[in-house]
């Protein structure tokens, strides 16, 4: 075979490498500032992105706070990406009460093509139609093949990107056409309630630095965290300060919301969360059973659910604990008190 020849077989056969994606050029490398007001004042638009849990509120209403002194809530929008029934019930209404208390507009946003369980299904069967047509190309037994695992990890977090992200960057693309022709591009600021604290990870994130993929030669996208340095109690203090609600699921003992059973989370709480939603964890259990994978790295659902029984049997099933749980371990019962009141009279406010 000539040399020439050989080039072409090499060429036809390599896999196709997935093409780069090239940022606009006035897309900059590095944010213009770091400073809170700066940062605030340069935005046409504040999007406040809002699990409805502590961190996202404790994120929502410090910024709200500043951009208030500046006479900047009417660019303030909180986005709350659904998650359908995979989520805590009532998450959404929380996020929405949320937003209305702090006077700022709402929006919810929703992926297509279903949630986390049916999306695991639907990764299973074309992972296993890959799988065996490369077994077939190479003529190996495609019954032998081995299957990825569907279920995301933090190796393959396809549930933020499919879930949230992806929904929540189409809200952007509305909300930059609503600003219409600006001569520039249009700039986001995209805040976010992640903290250092939270994990290894996560404390490598900058507090401040530019969405390059999410950024256009229409819009620039700033991610601002800034509440990255923060600590668990300055988060329930913040809470307490700013009188917003709070899920219950805290008080119960979860420490973190989102999805009741995220692929991320500690042992003690999806354990929990198995003895508070039965009925969604045996849903998890199929859906183990049809792709054939843990849905944890290393820890079943099968073995969560067994868990959670026993825990039922030798404690009885978990009794509702008294509002302001989880608050009265970081401001005292006393604080609570005045918390829940003042919870509830702006409630009644907003209602009258
Ligand atoms: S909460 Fe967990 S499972 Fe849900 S989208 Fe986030 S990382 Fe994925």
């Amino acid at each position: 075979m000539s040399a020439q020849l050989t080039l072409f077989t090499d060429i036809a056969t390599a896999p196709k490498r997935p093409r780069a994606r090239r940022t606009h050029p006035s897309v900059p490398d590095l944010p213009a500032t770091t400073l809170p007001a700066a940062l605030l004042r340069a935005a046409d638009w504040i999007l406040l992105n809002s699990s409805g849990g502590k961190d996202s509120q404790a994120m929502a209403s410090h910024v709200c706070a500043l951009a208030a002194k500046l006479g900047l809530l009417h660019r303030v929008v909180v986005v709350h990406a659904d998650l359908g029934d995979i989520e805590w019930e009532g998450t959404r209404k929380l996020a929405a009460d949320q937003a209305r208390r702090l006077g700022v507009r709402f929006e919810v946003v929703r992926a297509e093509g279903g949630d986390l369980l049916a999306r695991t299904v639907a990764r299973f069967f074309k992972l296993k139609a890959r799988a065996e047509k490369e077994a077939r190309d190479q003529g190996l037994d495609p019954a032998a093949v081995k299957i990825a695992p569907a279920w995301p990890s933090s190796a393959a977090r396809w549930c933020t990107s499919d879930l949230k992200r992806g929904p929540i960057r189409k809200l952007i693309t509305r909300l930059v056409a609503e600003l219409g022709d600006l001569g520039r591009p249009a700039r986001i600021l995209s805040c976010m309630g992640q903290r250092a604290a939270e994990s290894a990870p996560r404390a490598k994130l900058a507090p401040v630095e530019i969405d390059r993929p999410a950024s256009s030669g229409k819009r620039h996208v700033t991610v601002w965290r800034p509440i990255h340095g923060w600590s668990d109690a300055e988060v329930w203090k913040e809470i307490a300060r700013s009188g917003l609600p709070y899920h219950e699921a805290y008080d119960w003992g979860m420490s973190r919301l989102s999805c009741s059973f995220c692929v991320l989370g500690c042992e003690a709480d999806v354990v929990l969360a198995a003895r508070l939603r039965p009925m969604k964890a045996a849903e998890f259990v199929a859906v183990e059973r049809s792709v054939g994978t843990d849905f944890k790295h290393g820890l079943s659902m099968r073995e969560i659910v067994e868990r959670a029984k026993a825990l039922d049997a030798e404690h009885g099933e978990l009794r509702r604990p008294p509002r302001g749980t989880a608050l009265s371990g970081y401001i005292g019962k006393n604080a609570t008190r005045k918390y829940l009141a003042r919870v509830e009279q702006e409630r009644l406010d907003l209602v009258a």
